[in-house]
């Protein structure tokens, strides 16, 4: 068997102490996980219904590579979440179930189109254009599970041009990550290699061409780089 064109490259992140790499198969998101961003769009949280959308897997910006400012948009947003990799799957798993299934954390920026995005939500459109654009996901390095502690006070923080933007801790997360991969699992089978973005909090706001960006989940990663 031979292919027709040649086959796209796996997109990969590299991993903490480790030449290995990891994988990356899907990327999900979940949209309105903190109280507070929600407000601050001018949404309210449906915990009932929770909000999810997808980026393509080469959506992904890794190894320090700058984030190319996108095309057709004049109000690129940062979100900085937290991201769970996973390292199995199934479908409608329970939170202890889903559990077992992280195979690591890192901290990743949702880029989005926010002008955009405004669009879709006015005509009622799906958000892939303002969220699944390329290079629309830059993800830190992944630290495994197993040399993680998380708890309701672990820190989300993002500084632009060492001023910080944003600041959130897990424990005002909506949706809990067990919770949000048991939800996801009712929607889709779920796959080693999935990537989770799980939510920002507020203070979302615009990026320039030449910001310089660090995102850290305190203790556990953190994304540097540059807007070109
Ligand atoms: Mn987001």
């Amino acid at each position: 068997m031979s292919y027709a064109i040649t086959p796209p490259a796996i997109p990969s992140l590299p991993i903490i102490g480790s030449d290995q790499r990891f994988p990356v198969r899907r990327i999900f998101c979940i949209g309105r996980n903190y109280a507070e961003h929600a407000r601050e769009m001018g949404a309210t949280v449906d915990k009932d219904t929770p909000l999810f959308f997808t980026k393509p897997a080469d959506a992904v910006v890794t190894d320090g590579a700058d984030v190319i400012y996108p095309q057709a948009t004049q109000d690129l947003h940062h979100e900085v979440e937290m991201v769970v990799a996973l390292g199995g799957g199934g479908r409608d798993l329970t939170a202890p179930q889903a559990a077992e299934r992280i195979w690591g954390y890192g901290v990743g920026l949702d880029l989005t189109r926010r002008d955009l995005q405004a669009i879709a939500k006015a005509k009622s459109h799906p958000w892939d254009v303002a969220k699944g654009f390329d290079h629309s996901a830059p993800v830190s390095a992944l630290r495994p599970a197993s040399e993680v502690k998380l708890d309701a006070d672990t820190a989300l923080t993002l500084a632009i041009n060492g001023q910080q933007r944003q600041h959130g801790r897990l424990g005002d997360m909506v949706h809990g990550v067990n919770e949000i991969i048991a939800i996801l699992s009712t929607l889709f089978e779920l796959k080693a290699g999935d990537l989770i973005f799980t939510g920002t909090p507020a203070g979302v706001s615009a990026l320039q061409r030449g910001d310089h960006f660090r995102a850290e989940l305190v203790g556990v990663a953190t994304l540097e780089g540059k807007v070109a």
